[in-house]
């Protein structure tokens, strides 16, 4: 998710030899004025409007390199889009490599799995779902595997499996000095680390592997209540969760949702809050526990059941359509008894709140335990994620600052690195530790010399001449 926060950039330019780069490729290069640039830099996050000097459409993992050799000897800079989902605007003027065309999936019955960097979520779960196997995806199966395991990946089942970034085994890369490599804990073990949490600093990941868990089923969806219940149930949330085993995860979020096609009437053009719940263990005891929420208030939706793994979508509900939303996140040392109503005064019924969706989720358990590998994720002793969603015509953007400043007591100053990528310098220092950013600087410097690789505009923060830029 981006901050949305104006950024400069690099630019490259707009005049380099194309036609160069075209011949060596089995993929295309788009200029603006082909009719299918607009089409392929096109964004999910509507918000993040990409306008890179030209589009990339990469096949394979040698075209990548080509086209960072290219911009190494033409002085050009490189971003990288999957589905732009986590856009960044500072990726403006750049040489867009888009990634839909790395398309390869293959699910070993073993319990892993190798997918391309174009590779969404959702494909992934197909294939591992006749296996019984599931993959630890994010909230939406829309997302792209790369970008959401390089910045940690914090999914529904959080709690009880840890990050997607934990599971990894290795990364096919092309780094910014055009080289193509195998990354695992025992080759560059320093990229190994730099790409578990620092999304794609010094690296354009061509191909990714990963454990998954064995998990045909799982209780669990959604209880929706009416927001003006919201105290009361969310109060009882805050105890239930924190007694929850680790086999569960959990999150509620205040909806107001328009009243439109996709949208279930109990839920349109209302206040409501959801219960979100993923239940790892046996399906009766899910139910159970869940039972305990349901006794706290009139319910006007259970969409909470044992389901398939393949309807992990069905946790959070999120959108699937391109949005025009800006998304801003903090993370939370903790949420007691008093945050409630401060939440609710803000962001509650009857608080004027613009926002679609504000999400408070449960953290702890194996998300709180170190990776067996060092990693660049900072935020393991975080207790909660809260995040704002909505649309900035309607002061969405300025309203998550309200929130945020009233729950500044909570505040623990930094944010995940999908919530908040790391294209300027306040948020660098947000998403890293100084140890991490030391890190990540001097992979930076070791395998990007030329600075060729402006994934977020990470390159630069990290390298220390932010002020410049
Ligand atoms: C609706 C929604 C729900 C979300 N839910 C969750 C969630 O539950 N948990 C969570 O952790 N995050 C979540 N996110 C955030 C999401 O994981 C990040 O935005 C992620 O970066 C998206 O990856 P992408 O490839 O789809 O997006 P893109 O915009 O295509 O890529 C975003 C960034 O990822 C990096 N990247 C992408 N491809 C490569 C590559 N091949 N090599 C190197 N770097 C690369 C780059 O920094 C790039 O700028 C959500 C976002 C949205 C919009």
């Amino acid at each position: 998710m981006s901050t949305n926060t104006p950024t400069t950039a690099t630019t490259t330019s707009t005049t380099a030899p194309y036609d160069e780069l075209r011949a060596v490729l089995t993929g295309t290069v788009h200029t603006p004025d082909d009719p299918a640039y607009a089409t392929l830099s096109s964004p999910w996050l509507l918000t993040e409007p990409m306008r890179p000097a030209a589009v990339v459409a990469v096949r394979t993992a040698e075209d990548v390199a080509e086209t960072v050799r290219f911009a190494r000897r033409h002085g050009c800079t490189v971003g990288v889009q999957a589905t732009g989902h986590g856009a960044v605007s500072s990726l403006a003027g750049h040489l867009l490599v888009v990634t839909a065309g790395l398309d390869e999936l293959t699910v070993h019955p073993q319990g892993w799995a190798r997918v391309g960097a174009g590779v969404k979520w959702k494909p992934v779960i197909e294939a591992a779902a006749p296996f019984g196997l599931a993959p630890l995806n994010g909230s939406t199966s829309d997302v792209g595997v790369v970008g959401y395991t390089t910045g940690g990946g914090v999914g529904p089942l959080a709690r009880t499996h840890g990050l997607a970034a934990d599971r990894v085994r290795a990364f096919d890369v092309v780094t910014g000095d055009g080289e193509l490599r195998r990354v695992t804990p025992e080759e560059h073990p320093d990229l190994f680390r730099a790409l578990r949490g620092g999304k794609g600093a010094s690296a354009i990941v061509t191909a990714v592997e990963f454990d998954m868990v064995h998990l045909p089923t799982f209780y669990g969806g959604a209880v929706y209540f009416d927001a003006h219940d919201a105290a009361t149930v969310i109060s009882r949330w805050r105890t239930w969760s924190q007694e929850l085993p680790e086999q569960g995860t959990t999150s509620f979020a205040l909806f107001q949702l328009p009243d439109m096609p996709g949208v279930p009437p109990a839920l349109a053009g209302r206040m409501t809050l959801a219960v979100r719940f993923a239940w790892t263990g046996d399906a009766q005891e899910g139910r159970r526990l869940l039972d305990q929420l349901r006794a706290t208030g009139p319910v006007v939706l259970d969409d909470a059941t044992l389901r398939p793994y393949t309807e992990v979508d069905a946790v959070h509900a999120d959108p699937v359509d391109p949005m025009p939303v800006v998304d801003p996140a903090i993370l939370l040392d903790g949420f007691p008894e008093e945050a409630i109503d401060t939440l609710l005064a803000v962001a509650g019924p009857d608080s004027g709140s613009p926002q679609l969706l504000v999400e408070l989720r449960h953290l702890g358990g194996a998300y709180a335990r170190p990776a067996a590998h060092p990693d660049a994720f900072c935020h393991r002793d975080a207790a909660y994620s809260l995040l704002a969603v909505g649309f900035p015509e309607m002061g969405a953007a300025e309203h998550a600052e309200q929130i945020f400043a009233a729950m500044a007591a909570w505040d623990n100053g930094m944010i995940w690195p999908n919530f908040g990528p790391a294209h300027d310098e306040r948020t660098a220092r947000r998403a890293y530790d100084e140890e991490t950013l030391a890190h990540l600087a001097e992979v930076v410097r070791t395998y990007d010399p030329d600075g060729v690789l402006q994934i977020g505009g990470f390159t630069r923060q990290v390298d220390g001449d932010a002020a410049a830029a």
